[in-house]
């Protein structure tokens, strides 16, 4: 006769692999990945970024070589980035909607190629501006905050006409999404584009191998007068807010490990949006470091991450795992 009371006991739930599934509120599928790429002007680009493991900036001529297997295993959703080398950066990042620059050039060819992927497209300036800052300046070198909101505006229409499913502002400057909601509007692609705002992204160490991979440093100064402070609890909730109120069809935090209690917080504070967090380079790099170094293992890590980003409340992750989740995972 056992003296333990019945609510002792919990392992009956959980001691069999399917049991220990249901567990979670959510799993982790393949639509739940959207795989970040690096387009550069170089059509035939094929060159390995060293920070980013496993990663390379590809050339539009080469993308059906690199996405062809990914596809045929599932791939559901990719984020592009543009990485111009030979292009004339200006003040106002005049490049970034080059009808024929990488990222225009590259949305029509993954269409062309597979029209049932979905296209999102990171949209900022930073590639494209001379001084390496995501908005435009003044002479002082602070932002100048109106222009700089109307410029990208006009980006995201121009990615949005050459046929992105999804804008993705990263930029973080105020008003820019209710500016491109408008924008997509008055060009008729209101109800054609989704608008997935970086809502709340801080200035993170862990950004360091995607500056290497997009040649996006800053020529000076830092951008921690529009990126979060990695402190500001108050101020993520703030701009989840604001963002939902301004037209956002997806919320995003970025990064994503260390941010958990952010993703938490947008899960609560937007519960009928879509919540995407960015899995950034370098959390990317320190798993994929820490399991060369024998840490732990690479698999049981890259999942034990997401996981923990799906328990917090993310729907969507964008992350450089997802070839390896294709294979992984079977649904
Ligand atoms: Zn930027």
């Amino acid at each position: 006769m056992s003296n333990m009371e019945i609510s002792s006991i919990l392992q009956g739930g959980y001691h069999h692999p399917l049991a220990r599934q249901w567990q979670a509120q959510r799993q982790l599928t393949k639509a739940m990945l959207m795989y970040p790429i690096f387009i550069t002007d170089d059509p035939q680009a094929n060159v390995p970024i060293q920070a980013l493991p496993g990663q390379r900036r590809w050339g539009v001529d080469r993308l059906k070589e690199f996405l062809d297997p990914l596809v045929l295993k599932g791939l559901k959703s990719v984020i592009l980035f543009g990485v111009p080398f030979n292009c004339q950066k200006d003040g106002r990042g005049t490049p970034a909607d080059d009808p024929e620059g990488p990222v225009i050039s590259a949305i029509r060819k993954i269409k062309e190629l597979y029209p049932s992927v979905y296209i999102a497209t990171d949209v900022c300036l930073c590639e494209y501006t001379s001084h390496g800052h995501c908005g435009l300046l003044h002479e002082d070198g602070t932002i100048d905050t109106e222009p700089s909101v109307e410029r990208l505006a006009q980006v995201a229409v121009a990615y949005a006409k050459a046929g992105a499913h999804c804008v993705a502002p990263s930029d973080m400057m105020d008003g820019r999404i209710r500016a491109m909601k408008r924008a997509l509007m008055d060009a008729g692609l209101g109800n054609k584009c989704t608008l997935m705002s970086y809502s709340a992204k801080f200035a993170s160490a862990l950004y360091g191998p995607f500056r290497e991979a997009a040649g996006s440093a800053p020529s000076f100064g830092d951008r921690k007068c529009y990126q979060l402070p990695p402190n500001a609890k108050g101020l993520a909730r703030r701009a989840v807010k604001r963002d939902t109120d301004e037209g956002a069809d997806i919320i995003m935090v970025k990064p994503a490990l260390p941010y958990l209690d952010i993703i938490s917080d947008a899960a609560q504070i937007a519960p009928d949006h879509p919540l995407a967090c960015y899995q950034v380079s370098g959390e990317y790099a320190m798993i994929v470091a820490g399991a060369e170094a024998g840490v732990y293992d690479l698999k049981t890590m890259a999942f034990e991450a997401c996981d923990s980003m799906l328990r917090a409340g993310a729907t969507l992750i964008l992350t450089y795992f997802t070839p390896q989740f294709l294979d992984w995972l079977e649904v």
